[in-house]
């Protein structure tokens, strides 16, 4: 078994949280933090053949279209909202251009982006996502392993949008990143944070671990750090202020408490209102640029 840091190779590691997989197999995991770089990731890591069976749930991907009930109209209304949010967030002070979303799932974004005039392509692993996704926008969905194949330099704008915690190979990504950039590009990465106050609260049952399907869990020491070796510089840090609530109402479901919507309203709340002073929101989105050095 590969117990070494997926960023910097290390074996020293300590273990941080002992957890399970609360949303689909109940197995248990580990949070191992790298004594090298550190960089959280989860123990053991499935197999690239065996990861396929933890996403096997009609709940999991977020191409379902099921608006019947409160929670999913609710669901439906907040998307809405976050996705010009993300829009204004990712391209504010750009001119249109190319733009390659990674992990598009069904291409909420990218349809976005392409109304407001971008030429958009997108990575998509679910190839029921991939289908849904081509069927709704002009530009193409490939898979992963194609971005390889793409040439250097072609992209205005990169996002991935809750995707690099994924991420099984984090060197292969970020060098790709850097490669596929245009210089002075933009790069811009949402992730869940850990540090956020509903992380710590939550502690082994908070909902954005979700592990063994996060791999990788970042904060903004470690990302940046890991960016900064790749010639991506941070310019500026967001937040995605639903995903707290989001996140909470999740971990109250998984600690079984009664009235989870009502308690992780308010505990998503709460974590806004500390994060406002903290800057540790439940999901940060990080700006990068590819600085040119002459
Ligand atoms: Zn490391």
């Amino acid at each position: 078994m590969n117990n070494k840091c997926p960023w910097c190779g290390s074996d020293k590691a300590q273990i941080n949280l002992w957890l399970r997989d609360e949303f689909l197999t109940k197995e248990d995991f580990h949070i191992c933090e790298c004594l090298n770089c550190g960089l959280l990731y989860t123990m053991p890591r499935p197999s690239k053949g065996q990861i396929g069976a933890y996403y096997k749930s009609e709940e999991y991907y977020s191409h379902q279209e099921n608006t019947k009930g409160f929670i999913p109209k609710v669901y439906e209304r907040v998307k809405k909202v976050n996705l010009k949010h993300k829009y204004k967030l990712a391209t504010n002070g750009l001119n249109v251009g190319k733009l390659l979303d990674i992990g598009c799932g069904v291409g909420d974004f990218l349809h976005t982006a392409e109304m407001h005039g971008w030429e958009c392509t997108g990575v998509e692993p679910s190839e029921d996502a991939k289908a849904i996704a081509k069927k709704r926008m002009r530009g193409e969905i490939f898979s992963s392993e194609e971005l390889e194949n793409m040439p250097d330099g072609c992209f205005d704008l990169i996002t991935m949008w809750h995707v690099l915690e994924h991420v099984d190979d984090l060197k292969w990504q970020v060098e790709q990143l850097r490669r596929l950039i245009k210089p002075n590009g933009r790069v811009v990465i949402a992730l869940p944070n850990y540090k956020s106050y509903d992380g710590q609260y939550y502690k082994e049952l908070w909902a954005a671990y979700d592990v063994p399907r996060h791999l990788n869990h970042f904060n903004k020491t470690t990302l940046t750090k890991i960016f900064k070796t790749s010639g991506l510089e941070l310019i500026k840090m967001d937040k995605l202020r639903w995903d707290a609530y989001y996140i909470s109402y999740m971990s109250e479901q998984y600690k079984l408490h009664s009235l989870p919507l009502i308690r992780g309203v308010y505990r998503g709340w709460i974590s806004n209102c500390k994060a406002r002073r903290s800057g540790e929101w439940s999901s940060l989105v990080y700006v990068f640029e590819k600085k040119m050095r002459n």
